[in-house]
């Protein structure tokens, strides 16, 4: 299934909604799953009605940082996790002991849970009942979460990572 957009569960209520905007489980906005783009166009909509009903959209400077000050869209919240996940794979023991790996099992089955982009994480849940996580060692994990990530990528038409990349880009730098 497409999973770049959620599919079944807010269907009857999006009709309204902007394009782009997706409902979370709790029938509100859901900011974690949408583009800030869309995010933005209810924010203008909300200030054209407001008060007066002046446009006070227009007031919005250019120096304005949305990922500096503003809670993460869905954009932002994807791009700090995949630095998480794969700065923490690249830096995963080379021999991880039992408990080692069972912890970073139940860390990634847990965070594919309460991820909170709520279709990404159920996409994700998928992958990993398809290919489950590889936890038996540094290289394996790395490459396992590269694979996962370019699953990811080639769904939203991204270019695909090379993954014999990803101790430069990850944890050692570029050659000098
Ligand atoms: P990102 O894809 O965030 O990548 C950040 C950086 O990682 C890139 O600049 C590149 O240097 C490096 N990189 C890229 N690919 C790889 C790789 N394979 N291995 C190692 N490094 C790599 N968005 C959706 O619209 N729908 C979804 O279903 C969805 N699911 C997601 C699931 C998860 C678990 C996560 C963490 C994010 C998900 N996202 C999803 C968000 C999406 O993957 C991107 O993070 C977001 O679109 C921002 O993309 P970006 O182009 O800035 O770079």
């Amino acid at each position: 299934p497409d999973h770049s957009m959620p599919s079944d569960t807010i269907q009857d209520s999006t009709a309204s909604l902007p394009p782009g905007m997706v409902l979370g489980p709790d029938g509100k906005p859901c900011r974690t799953c949408t583009d800030w783009k869309s995010w933005s166009k209810i924010g203008k909509k909300a200030k054209t009605t407001a008060a007066d009903g002046r446009d006070s959209s227009s007031s919005s400077t250019s120096t304005f940082d949305y990922e500096a000050e503003c809670p993460p869209d869905k954009e932002v919240l994807g791009r700090a996790t995949w630095t998480f996940l794969h700065t923490m794979a690249a830096y995963y023991p080379d021999k991880p002991n039992a408990q080692e790996q069972s912890t970073m099992k139940s860390l990634l089955s847990s965070f594919s849970q309460f991820y909170p982009c709520g279709y990404c994480a159920e996409h994700l849940r998928e992958e990993m009942k398809v290919d489950p996580p590889k936890v038996e060692s540094r290289m394996e994990l790395a490459w396992w979460m590269c694979g996962m990530h370019n699953k990811v990528n080639e769904m939203l038409g991204k270019e695909i990572f090379d993954c014999n990349k990803l101790d430069e880009r990850w944890r050692d730098g570029p050659a000098d």
